[in-house]
C-alpha cells in the first residue's frame, strides 16, 4: 500500500510502498478515508536528532478517520460498553495519543497524560508509530476508536487533533469564560478556527482573534469571531479598546512564540488564563514580583482525552462545528506539505487515499 513516510529528520516526507499490516492480538486495521495534515507534522520533520523521544522511519498522520477493515483475534467486539468495542465496517475516528494502556490515566481514556508518556518511545499515531497517511492504519486497540456515524471523514479526521486539542485547551480555561467575558484566539489555522467555533458554541463569551495572515483573519470572522485583527504593532491597543479597556479573560495561543506571549500577557485581565498550544519555541519568564497579571494562570495542554473526542464528534454531528478543509489526494502529500510550510493552507489540509 501507499504511505507517506518520514525516513530521516529534516528530509521532506515522501510516498513509499509498504506492506499492508495484518491485525494481531487486540489490534484493529482501519481502511483510511481521510488524514489531516498538522503544523506539528512540519515540526516533527524539522526536529533535530534527539529532540523527540522517537526516530524515523515511520508513516506520518495523526488525524485519521476511516472504516474498520479487520480485527485481531482478541480485539474488543463489545460495542455496548462504550469502551470502544467495534465491528468490521464501522466508520470511526482514531483517538491518536496512544498511551501504555495499563495506567490509571489510560484506563480513564486520558492517554494524552499517560503516566508513562515520557518513556513510551512515541507520542502517538504518526508520531513515532506508523500513522494514517496511508491506505490502512493499524490501531493497537479498539479503545482508540470513536464511532462517527455518517459524519464525512474529511470532517472527522481533523476533529481528532485540530478539534480535540482545541476543545481540551478550552476545557482548561472555560471557567473563566462566563457572561460578559472575552477570549482571545491567537493563530487561526487548523486548530484556531475550530477554537473560535468552540468558544462560540460552548461559552457566552466574546471571541477576538488575531493572525499574521489576512485570509486567516477572514476565516476567524467566518468562524464566528466578533473581531479579527491582523497581528501588528497596534494590535494590543486595538484589542484592549475592544474589551472596554479591561483586557481578556483567557488567551488560547496556537502559535507560542515570543511575540504571541508578549501580546497575551499584555492583554490578560487579572486572574486571566493563558493556554499555550502552539510549539513556536517562545519563552516566558516568570518572576515575582514582576509584570505578569495578578492571578495569572498558565496551562500547556497536550492533545485531549477520549471522552472529549466523543464530545467533539457529537458537537460536529449536531452542526456546531465545521472544519474548513483543502483536500488533496494522498499522492499529492508532498505538495500539501509545501503549501502548509508556506502558510498557504486555509483551515486544514486533508489527504484522501487515491
Ligand atoms: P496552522 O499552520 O494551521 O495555523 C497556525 C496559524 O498561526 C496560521 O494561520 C498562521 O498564519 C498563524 N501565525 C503564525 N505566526 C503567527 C504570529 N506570530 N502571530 C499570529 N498568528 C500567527 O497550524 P495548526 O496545525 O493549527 O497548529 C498550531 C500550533 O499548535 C502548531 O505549533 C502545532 O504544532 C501546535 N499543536 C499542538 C498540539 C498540542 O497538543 N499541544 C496539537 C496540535 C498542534
Ligand atoms: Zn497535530
Ligand atoms: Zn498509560
Amino acid at each position: 500500500m501507499q504511505a507517506v513516510r518520514l525516513t530521516e529528520w529534516g528530509r521532506e516526507p515522501a510516498l513509499a510502498e509498504v506492506e499492508r499490516p495484518v491485525p494481531r492480538g487486540s489490534e484493529v486495521l482501519v481502511r483510511v478515508e481521510a488524514a489531516g495534515l498538522c503544523q506539528s507534522d512540519v515540526h516533527v520533520v524539522d526536529a533535530a536528532e534527539g529532540a523527540l523521544p522517537y526516530r524515523p522511519p515511520f508513516t506520518l498522520g495523526h488525524e485519521v478517520a476511516g472504516r474498520v477493515a479487520a480485527l485481531g483475534p482478541d480485539a474488543d467486539t463489545d460495542t455496548d460498553t462504550g469502551t470502544g468495542g467495534t465491528a468490521p465496517g464501522e466508520r470511526v475516528v482514531i483517538y491518536g495519543p496512544w498511551g501504555c494502556g495499563n495506567c490509571t490515566r489510560c484506563a480513564a481514556g486520558r492517554d494524552n497524560y499517560c503516566d508513562h508518556r515520557g518513556d513510551l518511545g512515541w507520542h502517538g499515531a504518526g508520531l513515532g508509530r506508523d500513522g494514517g497517511m496511508a491506505e490502512y492504519l493499524l490501531v493497537p486497540s479498539a479503545r482508540h476508536l470513536v464511532p462517527i456515524g455518517d459524519l464525512p471523514a474529511t470532517q472527522a479526521a481533523p476533529l481528532s487533533d485540530a478539534g480535540l486539542t482545541s476543545y481540551h485547551a478550552l476545557a482548561g480555561v472555560r471557567h473563566a469564560l462566563g457572561e460578559g467575558s472575552a477570549a482571545l484566539v491567537i493563530g487561526v489555522g487548523g486548530l484556531g478556527h475550530l477554537a473560535v467555533q468552540m468558544v462560540r458554541a460552548t461559552t457566552p463569551g466574546r471571541v477576538l482573534a488575531v493572525d499574521i495572515r489576512e485570509e486567516a483573519v477572514d476565516l476567524a470572522l467566518r468562524s464566528g469571531a466578533h473581531l479579527g485583527v491582523p497581528m501588528g504593532a497596534d494590535t494590543a491597543r486595538v484589542l484592549r479598546a475592544e474589551t472596554g479597556g479591561v483586557g481578556v479573560d483567557a488567551v488560547l495561543d496556537f502559535v507560542g512564540n515570543e511575540a504571541t506571549f508578549a501580546l497575551a500577557v499584555q492583554l490578560l485581565r487579572p486572574g486571566g488564563e493563558l493556554a499555550v498550544v502552539g510549539s513556536g519555541g517562545g519563552r516566558l519568564t516568570v518572576r515575582k514580583p514582576g509584570f505578569l497579571p495578578a492571578g495569572f494562570r498558565l496551562s500547556l495542554p497536550f492533545w485531549g482525552t477520549r471522552p472529549e473526542l466523543a464530545e467533539v464528534i457529537a458537537l460536529a454531528r449536531a452542526g456546531s462545528l465545521h472544519v474548513e478543509t483543502e483536500q488533496f489526494p494522498l499522492s499529492a502529500a508532498p505538495e500539501a506539505f509545501g503549501r502548509l510550510r508556506r502558510g498557504q493552507v486555509r483551515g486544514r489540509a486533508v489527504l484522501l487515499p487515491d
